[in-house]
């Protein structure tokens, strides 16, 4: 093991993208934000349009459990998957003015599951706790050919390799190895640390672990947006489903003349919107607003599609 150790700390010492703010911060709340930005979100988006506005807004745990739920949901905007942002505000609001130390009190905490507890100790705590991730698994599933292990199994290897005398760089050179070496298509083994014991390259096969098809549904959606002396109608969302953004309200029975339709992608359906412009002759106080007091509100991306549809009617 030792062997593998000293491979991977060489790798990281001259590949390691050592550069990214939070490897560069001491600051758990720092560590933390981008340990929820950066699911389900690519490291250039993250860096290049949400982190740095987001700690300018919010610099403490402490100024994002003051602000509001709207607040923090215009700066999310965009980023999606908005559970995220609403458990990172009440996060802040149970913690602040500092984050537990504990991977146990993390656990405890909304919207921070095993692999982020782990990241927060490991990177925040420098605690000797190993990191999973999306790219560390891969690696340990192309390390172990396997196809679809369980997530205990693949903690039992991710702890075996661990390195507790230097745990923190063993963790970031997994996480970029994975990105960088390890990719999901064309991995460069001929430079991989991991090239002498991994099942994977010997088998000339890297299907590990096996991908599951999944076939996306397709749901549509009639909108009918009310209009009056150009203002708009909208509703701030209440279910599960984008909470507490603004948006245009669905109808079963659309009403009004048909001026388009916009498509979106979620990770699970694709959307599908036809989209109807209504007059009516007044909006109830508080439900419509003018173009530039729709440019304060956080809403969802397809809903900002729509707003651009509407742009020429407004
Ligand atoms: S040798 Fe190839 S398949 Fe194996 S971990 Fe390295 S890059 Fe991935």
């Amino acid at each position: 093991m030792q062997d593998i150790h000293q491979k991977l700390h060489k790798w990281y010492s001259i590949n390691g993208r050592k550069e990214l703010p939070w490897r560069n911060s001491e600051d758990p709340y720092h560590i933390y934000l981008s340990e929820i930005m950066l699911q389900q979100t690519q490291v250039k988006t993250v860096l290049e349009r949400y982190y740095f506005p987001f700690l300018k807004k919010f610099p403490t745990l402490k100024s994002l459990a003051n602000a509001s739920l709207d607040e923090v949901l215009k700066s999310w905007e965009g980023l999606g998957y908005y559970t995220r942002a609403k458990n990172l505000h009440k996060c802040a609001q149970l913690t602040a003015p500092k984050l537990p130390k504990s991977y146990e009190s993390l656990l405890a905490l909304p919207g921070i599951g095993k692999n982020t507890a782990s990241a927060i100790c490991a990177f925040a705590y420098k605690q000797k706790r190993a990191v999973m991730e999306a790219n560390v698994r891969r690696i340990l599933c192309r390390i172990h050919a396997l196809d679809d292990p369980s997530s205990d199994l693949l903690i039992e290897y991710a702890e075996a390799l661990l390195d507790e005398e230097n745990p923190y760089d063993y963790n970031q050179a997994m996480m970029d190895i994975g990105s960088m070496v390890c990719t999901v298509k064309n991995p460069q083994c001929e430079i991989c640390p991991f090239l002498s014991m991994c099942q994977a390259h010997e088998l000339a096969c890297y299907d590990f672990p096996l991908k599951k098809k999944k076939s996306i549904p397709l749901k549509h959606e009639n909108i009918v947006v009310e209009l009056c002396e150009g203002r708009v109608k909208l509703i701030q969302r209440e279910g599960r489903f984008l909470h507490g953004l603004w948006g245009f309200s669905a109808s079963e029975n659309p009403r009004g003349t048909k001026i388009g339709e916009v498509r979106h992608q979620y990770t699970h359906f694709k959307l599908e919107v036809s989209v109807y412009l209504k007059s009516v002759s007044a909006h109830k106080e508080g439900e419509a607003f003018s173009k530039d007091e729709i440019e304060t509100l956080a809403l969802s991306t397809v809903d900002k599609k729509i707003l651009k549809l509407l742009t020429s009617h407004l």
